[in-house]
């Protein structure tokens, strides 16, 4: 049997007392390392984390706290060869793929920690200015900010452990609440890995970061009010969550992050060369991570005249990707994390086949240094309404999520129509726009704002610098309305908010006046 990894609660490493779950490799379908929580005292770790952590954290001021997250990111960096490693065997990612993860998460780690320094050594934030109450100036109301004295669960998915993690953790760590992870069980390793490095090098205080892998049994039953819960992952997961019984009797304020039917439009009379922006973003955005990304473009919408062309140049691009097992440097695209998400993959591309033809067939791409009976590798298909009646006509592309490297294309009548199109995936993270019209662009930017999370905009002037339809950047919001989940994480340090609870102190002036902190340093 492979190593289990241990759980790191009550400031201690415990390894669960079952035989565990197994972490594979999706490429050779080896096992690598098992994970399991059976037998931790959950109550206990809960408890530990809410008291200990949180006590230590809130001691400290936000300047010291940014201080704590820049010494976590330095141990990782010195690690980040093993990361890749971990990635590569449990993931099937590229070293490309690879760095979106590790990377990303690190850059986000490093800019929360910058983002600290600029609070000052305050333990908490105003909000607004004070305002009377009444005609009097001398009684007045002003908004307080104090981190929540509870303790923050996250439950992540698969498609980051990395990231994940710390995108979450970094806002959280920052505002003074303590961390207990989750990492979903199939990529649970790098999860457990990067939480192991920063423990071990002892540069939290006990109880600020706690770590479980395996089940989720019993996890949610532990929290009580003030804790936080922050879920990334499926809709129906989603829904279970949200009315767990522990989360309804306590008001524990819940993040969710759900599935997502991204679109990327191309609005009418775009130039060549927007057209040209369009076709590489939505070939990347298939292809990266084998589109196991939240964000990935899985709805691209395209003026009825140029379907056919547009479908031409994307298939092109298709084609030369090379599929595979990641460890050779000819492969671009790696592969899906399990053998459930090869099926659930092929089980979703049949149900969108039923109303849409195939364009590109995944199907039809050799596979590089990798057994198809074995390898969880799929190459990139582009599906195809035929024109903009049968957009109108089709429903299961703005209902199902196909979470792997699959996109279809869907023709439209006219601004009108696309944007009543897009509208029909009830809410998603991120729309991107190509087109050269500056005000044409802006207009559609506030038409989708109301149910995007975010609305990216890729213009010919920002063609080399633009930062990517699916690149989650910690200075922006992330989250959508609907079934996006509803949530909104990220956004620089609007993130805090979730960790922070708002009050009103009303009194006078001077007792108001000694609540302002000092200047930030
Ligand atoms: P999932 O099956 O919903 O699992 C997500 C997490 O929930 C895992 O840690 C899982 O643990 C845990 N879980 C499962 N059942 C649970 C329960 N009854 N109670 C508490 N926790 C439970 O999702 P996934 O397959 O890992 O992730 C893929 C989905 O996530 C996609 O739909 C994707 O769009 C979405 N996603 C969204 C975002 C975003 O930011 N919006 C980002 C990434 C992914 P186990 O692994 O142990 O089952």
């Amino acid at each position: 049997m492979t190593e289990r990894l241990a759980n790191h609660v009550c400031g201690r490493w415990q390894t669960g007392s079952g035989a565990g779950t197994a972490l594979t490799d999706p490429v050779l379908g080896t096992e690598l390392v098992r994970v399991d929580a059976t037998g931790l005292d959950l109550a206990a770790a809960f408890a530990y984390a809410r008291h200990t952590g949180g006590a230590a954290l809130r001691a400290l001021s936000y300047v010291q706290r940014a201080g704590l997250l820049e010494a976590a990111l330095k141990v990782m960096q010195g690690q980040r060869d093993a990361y890749y490693e971990i990635a590569t065997a449990n993931s099937g990612t590229v070293k490309n793929d690879s760095a979106i993860d590790i990377d990303g998460g690190l850059f986000t780690l490093g800019q929360y920690a910058k983002m600290g320094l600029t609070l000052g050594d305050r333990h908490h934030l105003l909000d607004g200015e004070a305002v009377r109450l009444g005609k009097d100036p001398l009684f007045q109301s002003r908004h307080v900010l104090l981190p929540s004295r509870g303790v923050a669960l996250f439950i992540n998915a698969f498609n980051f452990p990395a990231w994940g993690l710390w995108e979450k953790a970094a806002p959280a760590l920052l505002s003074g609440v303590p961390v207990i992870i989750k990492p979903a069980t199939a990529t649970a390793w790098l999860t457990q890995r990067m939480v192991k490095d920063v423990i071990d090098a002892g540069v939290l205080p006990p109880g600020a970061l706690s770590v479980i892998c395996g089940s989720s049994n019993g996890l949610l039953d532990q929290l009580q009010p003030f804790d936080l819960l922050s879920f990334t992952g499926s809709a129906e997961t989603a829904e279970l969550i949200r009315s767990h019984p522990a989360v309804t009797r306590h008001s524990v304020r819940v993040n969710i992050e759900a599935d997502s039917l991204n679109s990327a439009w191309l609005l009418p009379g775009a130039s060549a060369e927007s057209v040209d922006l369009l076709v590489k973003e939505v070939a990347r955005e298939m292809t990266v991570k084998s589109g196991q990304k939240c964000t990935a473009i899985r709805r691209v919408l395209v003026p009825e005249a140029q379907a056919g062309q547009i479908a031409e140049a994307i298939s092109a691009r298709l084609a030369k990707t090379t599929v595979g097992n990641p460890r050779n440097e000819s492969v671009r695209m790696g592969a899906l994390v399990s053998r459930a998400q090869l099926n659930s993959v092929r089980e979703g591309l049949a149900l969108l086949k039923q109303q849409a033809h195939v364009l590109h067939d995944g199907a039809a791409h050799a596979l590089v240094d990798a057994d198809p009976a074995v390898a969880c590798c799929v190459g990139p298909t582009l599906l195809g309404l035929k024109d903009a009646a049968a957009s109108d006509a089709a429903d299961r592309v703005h209902t199902h999520e196909v979470f792997g490297p699959v996109a279809t294309l869907v023709p439209y009548r006219d601004a009108q129509h696309a944007l009543e199109l897009i509208r029909r995936g009830q809410g998603s993270l991120v729309a991107s726009l190509y087109g050269q019209d500056e005000a044409a662009l802006t207009s559609a930017a506030l038409e989708l704002a109301d149910s995007h999370g975010r609305v990216h905009i890729i213009s010919p002037d920002v063609a080399a610098i633009q930062t990517g339809h699916g690149n989650v950047m910690p200075q922006s919001l992330h989250g959508g309305p609907g079934r996006a989940g509803g949530g909104e994480e990220l956004g620089g340090l609007r993130a805090l908010n979730f960790y922070h609870r708002r009050a009103a102190v009303q009194a006078s002036t001077a007792v108001l006046d000694r609540l302002a902190p000092p200047a930030a340093a």
